[in-house]
């Protein structure tokens, strides 16, 4: 099925090209860039570019890459250890109504951040 979009959507628009953000990996269906606000060095989202505030709103189609894209991106960063984390609804902590997949490093103790 087609990509659906949200024009007051914050990561649509980051998808659009309408708000800049740092972009790792750019394709039909998925799309993944720097977190603004990261929580450790190379902090990243991949984010399907369908529209849809939950995982339960996403087609199976849209969610077929996201794993093999931040699986992609944990390689180029050269991350041994790291969490992949997505959050649903508010008491879950999401705060962007656009799913997203968070892709986050936890630097070893010899680069000194562990
Ligand atoms: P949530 O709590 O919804 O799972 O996480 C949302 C994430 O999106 C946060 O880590 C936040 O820093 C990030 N974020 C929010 N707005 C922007 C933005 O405009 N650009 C980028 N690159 N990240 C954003
Ligand atoms: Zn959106």
């Amino acid at each position: 099925s087609a990509v659906k979009s949200d024009p007051n959507c914050i990561f649509c628009k980051i998808i659009a090209g309408q708000i800049p953000s740092m972009k790792l990996y750019d394709s039909d269906k998925t799309y993944a860039f720097l977190d603004i606000g990261p929580i450790a060095p190379r902090h990243a989202l991949v984010i399907p570019k369908y529209h849809g505030a939950k995982l339960h709103d996403i087609p199976d189609e849209h969610l077929a890459e996201i794993l093999p894209v931040a699986r992609k991106i944990a390689l180029a960063a050269g991350a041994e250890d790291y969490n992949i984390l997505q959050n649903n609804g508010r008491i879950a902590h999401q705060v962007v109504d656009h799913v997203h997949f968070h892709f986050i490093p936890k630097p070893s103790e010899k680069e000194g951040l562990g």
